[in-house]
């Protein structure tokens, strides 16, 4: 007799406990031929879920079966899309239930590419398999670089096509985030709930992410405070290892503090602050350079949904949301010299840091220099390694830097260690993740995607596994362009 592996879920429906304004219940869409094509297993395991289980729970995985005692539901929310408000919702994500981790920890799973729902408009609410695959490898590689993000358990293929210019696979992704509230969700409650459906998000999300504020004096006050703490630990982070969102849209940014949304984004490979990949992001809104300041605006707009619950009087309230917001810049300026400052194995704070930052940075975008290539280049200190390291002006520079690691007293063990763990060795390089989709989509192979994967759990090893992923673009590559809601 074999014995019966269970999954392991332990699933709850908090949300629906909400008003009914932001959610509508909805089942999944059935798919025709549903077959797991990735399935995470550390991620399972930390979920308290059996891997081996999960394999055949392909049904639950495809929407055509829910578990037990669920309420799928979708989410409504509003968001300003390229600074344009509008009402938006999940129109092909729907959420199966919280699942309670054996940490005590209450996740989000949704399926993304699930059929249509109340807020599709237009949209047939599937997915392609290319752009699922991609958000996997994404997310788990920043997941690899310790950066706050949703995960990903499961892709699925439908064995359904779907339309766009062409005909293509079909797939859902099965999502894991903290929750899926947006700035976009207040932004949705402020416009067109009552104040009470208002307070009854803001004591759901305080609940969920920040149970710690709950017996402050002014619990929504807290909460914009920490939010603010939380979106600019998470832009610093981005900044620090070159990855560009390409769609921070208020939609696109979550309550908790986690990276949400892989459309369009993409790592950095040459260091330039104009960098955009998004092939609709004509104005360059959401450039490199331009994410802290727009991460500042949708803090803005956070602000803003939180005015009545600040405080009484409106005038008062408005002050309050203004006096936080205004110390976003200085907050997060803070946070990038403190990150660049560990990249280049410095411990403390020297007034002229500012300049020795700004030097290098100037250099990489005059010398058209590989971001993450020039750190590890430094952290491994094989400055034979780059052309424009020979050059007099890197020269300078390089001894500016050697006499202030010299003044700052550390051994060369400490610095070292400090450059390695601030520094990845590896990224997922644009052409490595279409090399890998292109493997996986066009032949039903996955081995490419499995091998880069490895390599991106830990990027800080610096070991020789990794040294092939080192490598750029050739330069005669035509410039990458990513793309939105495929
Ligand atoms: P995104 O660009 O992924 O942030 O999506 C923006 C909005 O479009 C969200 O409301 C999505 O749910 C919706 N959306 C994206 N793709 C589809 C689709 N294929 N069908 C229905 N809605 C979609
Ligand atoms: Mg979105």
């Amino acid at each position: 007799m074999t014995e019966e592996r269970v999954s392991g879920w332990n699933l709850d429906h908090t949300y629906t406990q909400l008003p009914k304004m932001f959610f509508d219940l909805q089942q999944p869409v059935p798919v025709n031929a549903p077959e797991i094509v990735v399935l995470n297993d550390r991620l399972a395991a930390s979920l308290g879920l059996d891997a081996e289980a999960l394999k055949e729970d392909v049904k639950v995985f495809a929407g055509n079966e829910v578990p037990d005692g669920t309420f799928p539901l979708a989410q409504a929310y509003a968001g300003h899309q390229f600074g344009n408000f509008t009402m938006l919702g999940d129109g092909r994500a729907v959420l199966i239930g919280e699942h309670l981790t054996p940490k005590g920890e209450l996740v989000d799973i949704q399926l993304k590419g699930a059929g249509r729902t109340k807020y599709s408009r237009g949209g047939d609410g599937r997915a392609a398999l290319g752009p699922m695959l991609r958000e996997y490898i994404m997310s788990e590689a920043m997941h690899g670089l310790g950066i706050p993000t949703t995960r990903s358990l499961t892709v699925t293929s439908t064995g359904d096509a779907i339309i766009r210019e062409k005909k293509l696979q079909g797939a859902i992704l099965t999502r894991v985030a903290a929750s899926h509230i947006r700035v976009g969700t207040f932004q949705y409650a402020a416009q067109w709930g009552e104040l009470e459906d208002l307070r009854q998000l803001a004591d759901y999300a305080i609940n969920r992410h920040y149970p710690a504020i709950k017996q402050d004096e002014n619990p929504y006050h807290s909460l914009l405070k920490e939010v603010i703490k939380r979106q600019t630990a998470l832009i610093t982070k981005w900044q620090l290892v070159g990855f560009i969102h390409g769609v921070m849209n208020t939609d696109n940014m979550t309550i908790s503090g986690e990276t949400i949304d892989y459309g369009p984004c993409a790592f950095m490979d040459t260091y330039h602050p104009e960098t955009v990949f998004s092939s609709i992001d004509h104005q360059g809104r959401y450039a490199y350079m331009n994410q802290p300041y727009i991460c500042g605006w949708n803090l803005a707009r956070f602000a803003e949904a939180l005015i009545p619950l600040l405080h009484m009087d409106e005038k008062k309230a408005i002050q309050i949301a203004q006096d936080e917001i205004s110390h976003f810049s200085t907050l997060y300026q803070q946070q990038w010299y403190e990150g660049m400052r560990a990249k280049l194995g410095l411990f403390q704070e020297e007034e002229e840091d500012k300049t020795l930052i700004d030097h290098l940075l100037g250099l990489m975008q005059k010398h058209a220099a590989d971001y993450t290539n020039t750190f590890r280049a430094l952290t491994h200190d094989k400055i034979k390694e780059e052309m424009w390291f020979q050059l007099d002006e890197f020269q300078q520079w390089y001894k500016r830097w050697q006499d202030r690691l010299e003044r700052q007293g550390q051994s060369k063990e400490a610095v070292y260690e400090l450059m390695k763990k601030s520094n990845p060795a590896v990224i997922p390089r644009n052409h490595r993740v279409e090399e890998a989709l292109d493997a996986a989509v066009d032949n039903g192979d996955y081995h490419v995607m499995e091998r880069l994967l490895a390599v991106l759990q830990n990027p800080f090893a610096h070991n020789q596994e990794q040294e092939e992923y080192y490598l750029p673009p050739s330069p005669t590559a035509e410039p990458y362009q990513t793309y939105c809601g495929t």
